[in-house]
């Protein structure tokens, strides 16, 4: 089980809703499998079951926007969902009778594509709740300040941190232009830059919090090409990288729905893909169920963590096969949304690499407590309420918890990771050869963006308008 929630008070556990509230649009049907996997098996060499101008596996932002970008050129893609609801990654969903989000909360105005959809549909945006106070690592625990004293402490140490981004990056959405520079760079982890610096034990605490939290674990995990791409691309100042705190209207699932229903692309749920073959000029598909479809074309827009349980035929091309291998999507993904009893300040937390919780976010104060969002790190066992309640008291003593719940991406089937954040080198290494197609096997998705990659739909969404004129391209 990786999405829990729970009553500390009671050590009891909620039922939750069904999911297939979150399938959204009207063409969104269940699947009608059955067919076994030893049957399966027999029927490889068989006709498929049934056949669609493109096949599109995921029904994240990276899948639906290949399949609205399809609509619209005339095709009749189908999407095949592991899932029981659309969305991956994002998760609109409800907890203590609010809306909140499971995975991806937030977007910026500094993102285009993002804001040219939203622009689309109509759908408005507003700033999330900024905190009242501000603790982050000090000399001898925690250090209590005002946002504004967080922000000046905060603000020089990251420009310090990703000097250089500025002409490695230069053009922040072509990470490649300046690869004569890269070269130096690109192997470095967050830990590797951590350690280039001649920071005091705070400085480093204050920087190490966001580089593990990023990094889903240590912070040996994430490249800094990684981070400091994002650092550019969002202006290049801490400030501006902050305000990527806004809330779409309907949560972040409402974009996702408004897509899928002007694409009007059928969505097959809890289809989830086993295999995938490529011959005599057609792809055939295969689902865990045996029901086999086939196409011109197959674009996989699933996590690039999850290429692993697919069978390729042909198999995956080097830099496929090495991004599948290293994984993208960081290991440890594990969000909470905490329901704090009793009326509490807008709390803002951070804390040094390897604590319970690396950083705690305020939320809405209801009537009976406020709700918080927190990012456990792996030393919490989320599953245990007291060392969750224990975790918080960290920041809040004394406070006590009504109900928390927890999804830890990491241990998610169909994610098998959280957000992505390039491993040290895998720029170099992988790019550009991840975007191309595999001949009629053609590849999208967020971990491998060329801009806003990993941590942000707005990824999704580039590499869906790729893959998408790359089918258009293929089929002609
Ligand atoms: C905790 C967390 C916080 C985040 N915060 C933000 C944020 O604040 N802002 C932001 O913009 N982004 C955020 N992100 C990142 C964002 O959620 C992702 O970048 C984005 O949703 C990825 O979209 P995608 O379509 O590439 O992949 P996904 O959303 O993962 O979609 C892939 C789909 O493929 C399906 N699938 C997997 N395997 C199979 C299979 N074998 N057969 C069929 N289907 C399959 C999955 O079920 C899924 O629906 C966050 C992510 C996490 C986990």
């Amino acid at each position: 089980m990786t999405s829990r929630e729970t009553e500390p008070a009671r050590h009891r556990r909620i039922a939750r809703r069904p999911f297939l509230k979150a399938a959204g649009a009207a063409m969104v049907v269940a699947s009608v499998g059955g067919v076994g996997s030893a049957q399966a098996a027999d029927r490889r060499g068989a006709a498929a079951d049934e056949s669609a101008d493109a096949l599109i596996i995921g029904a994240g932002y990276a899948g639906v926007t290949v399949a609205r970008e399809l609509s619209a050129r005339g095709m009749k893609p189908l999407v095949l969902e592991a899932r029981k609801r659309t969305g991956g990654r994002i998760w609109t969903d409800t907890f203590s009778g609010e809306q909140v989000e499971i995975g991806g909360g937030w977007v910026g105005e500094q993102q285009a594509l993002v804001q040219r959809e939203l622009t689309r549909y109509g759908i408005t945006t507003s700033p999330d709740i900024g905190p009242e106070r501000m603790l982050l690592p000090g000399d001898s625990g925690l250090e209590s300040m005002t946002p504004e004293e967080a922000v000046g402490a905060l603000g020089p140490l990251w420009a310090e941190f990703y000097r250089g981004s500025e002409s490695y990056f230069e053009r922040p959405y072509e990470p490649l232009h300046r690869r004569d520079l890269l070269v130096d760079v690109d192997g470095l982890s967050l830990a590797d830059r951590l350690r280039q610096l001649s920071l005091s034990p705070r400085e480093f605490h204050r920087l190490n919090s966001e580089t593990s939290l990023y990094s889903g674990g240590p912070s040996s995990i994430g490249a800094l090409t990684g981070m400091s791409q994002w650092f550019q691309l969002a202006g290049g100042n801490y400030e501006s990288f902050l305000s990527m705190n806004q809330k779409p209207a309907g949560g972040m699932i409402s974009l996702l729905r408004a897509m899928l229903a002007e694409a009007r692309a059928e969505v097959r749920l809890q289809s989830a893909v086993t295999r995938i073959t490529e011959s005599n000029g057609a792809v055939t598909v295969e689902v865990s169920s045996g029901k086999r479809y086939t196409a011109p074309l197959v674009v996989v827009a699933t996590p690039t963590n999850v290429w692993q349980d697919i069978v390729f035929q042909p198999g995956l091309p080097p830099a496929h096969a090495t991004a599948a291998r290293q994984g993208i999507g960081v290991p440890h993904s594990n969000k909470l949304w905490l329901h704090v009893r009793g009326r509490t300040e807008a709390l803002f937390a951070q804390t040094p690499e390897g604590s319970p919780i690396s950083m705690m976010l305020p939320q809405q104060q209801l009537a009976d407590g406020r709700l918080m969002v927190a990012f456990a790190g792996p030393s919490l066992d989320t599953s245990d309420p007291l060392a969750v309640q224990e975790a918080v008291r960290q920041f809040l003593p004394g406070s006590s918890l009504i109900r928390y719940r927890t999804m830890d991406w990491g241990r998610d089937r169909y994610a098998r990771g959280g957000w992505g954040l390039r491993r040290p080198g895998q720029l170099l290494n992988l790019f550009p050869r991840i975007e191309e197609p595999h001949g009629r096997i053609l590849f999208a998705g967020a971990d491998i963006a060329r801009g806003w990659h990993g941590a942000y739909i707005e990824g999704a969404i580039e590499s869906g308008l790729r893959a998408a004129s790359q089918a258009v391209a293929l089929v002609g």
